[in-house]
């Protein structure tokens, strides 16, 4: 085995709805913890996947998904030859790794972000440099990134807005970056949760054209409400999407992930509803935040970065309550996915009764 994978964590991986309620003996359980959209995806997708007839199934679907990339590049206004689609945007991820990384060499992150760049950079043989992001804003450190880069660094990886902190950056500023970055490291940009932005000028996909190193991912597991189905993308420059396509399994998407992504596409504006609907939450859970003198940070996405001091009993009352949020991200900050509206009521008034039960019990 390599040593790279022999010392090699896992990514923690949800537990199934069912377990989780067998074992706190819940009716109910609101998954909070994992991002996902809680309003599911348009109609449509089902209508599409029902579409999918039998007499298919022993045929291999279109290695090259022409549907689903005629769609996605119609919406992005790119040239269909610059995408490349995976089992979700980690198999991206994991692609994307393969083709660049040298044993010995580098990526850059943010810190804290998402965890799957660093495992693929391991398993790769390649080291993570991590730059903090700024403690009091949530933003990127984007002098720390360009000083952290030597002659051995490959990629420098941003989601853009940021899990787990929701912050955004500016496409002004991600090109700032690109300006600076050498040509020979790759930036990618991955922007997950782009689609839940209150504007909608953001996305760094205008600068593809200029700068052959970046990379921009998306997926249609977290706005589209189709995780379970596994669908991402990503855009690049047409060669190296070419050379991408190389390294990819020939049929990694079946037919259900190819009609039900398009269905999913091509219905924006359900995805603008859906979209409306987490921006109202994500206000009035902001609000209350403020009011109640809770520590987060402004969010751009589907869910909030909130400090709570010690995270723990967090994780386990709201569990007991039916509502599970993800608290093993940090030992003292929980990634809330917002929720329906009730409850996102009820986790609002349970954050505070926390908050007071662990005052007692721990005094200043
Ligand atoms: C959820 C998430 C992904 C993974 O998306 P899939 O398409 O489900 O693989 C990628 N990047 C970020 C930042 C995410 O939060």
């Amino acid at each position: 085995m390599k040593k790279s994978v022999a010392a090699l964590k896992a990514y923690q991986a949800e537990q199934p709805l069912e377990a989780i309620k067998d074992q706190y003996q819940l009716e109910t359980l609101a998954r909070l913890s994992a991002n996902e959209s809680v309003y599911g995806p348009t109609p449509k997708v089902k209508e599409a996947l029902a579409a999918v007839t039998f007499d298919r199934l022993n045929y291999y679907p279109d290695g090259s998904a022409q549907k689903l990339r005629q769609a996605v590049a119609q919406l992005n206004q790119v040239d269909p030859e610059m995408l490349v689609f995976g089992v979700g945007a980690d198999e991206l991820i994991q692609l994307l790794t393969r083709l660049a990384l040298e044993p010995g060499q580098n990526i850059i992150v943010p810190a804290p972000t998402f965890g799957e760049y660093a495992i693929h950079a391991q398993i790769e043989q390649a080291k993570t440099k991590s730059v903090a992001v700024d403690a009091s804003t949530g933003h990127v450190d984007f002098e720390g990134i360009l000083a952290a880069v030597d002659d051995q660094t490959s990629m420098v990886w941003l989601a853009n807005p940021n899990n787990p902190t929701g912050v955004l950056e500016s496409a002004a500023d991600i090109q700032g970056l690109l300006q600076q970055l050498p040509e020979s490291v790759y930036l990618v940009v991955d922007e997950a949760y782009i689609d839940f932005a209150d504007t909608s000028d953001n996305t760094v996909v205008p600068l593809l054209a200029d700068y052959p190193n970046l990379i921009i991912l998306r997926t249609l597991s977290k706005a589209y409400g189709l995780a379970n189905l596994r669908i991402g993308y990503g855009m690049m420059d047409a060669t190296l999407a070419q050379k991408l396509n190389a390294v990819r399994l020939p049929y990694n998407l079946s037919d259900f992930q190819i009609e039900a992504g398009t269905a999913a596409v091509l219905d924006q504006d359900y995805l603008q509803k859906t979209v409306a609907k987490v921006q109202a939450e994500r206000n009035k859970f902001e609000d209350f935040l403020r009011e109640n003198q809770f520590e987060f940070y402004p969010s751009q996405t589907n869910f909030l970065w909130v400090q709570v001091g010690d995270a723990k009993p967090y994780g386990q009352a709201l569990l007991k309550e039916g509502l599970q949020i993800s608290q093993r991200l940090s030992p003292s900050w929980v990634r809330i996915t917002l929720g329906q509206p009730a409850d996102n009521e009820r986790m609002r008034q349970l954050l505070v009764k926390i908050r007071e039960e662990n005052k007692e019990e721990k005094p200043v």
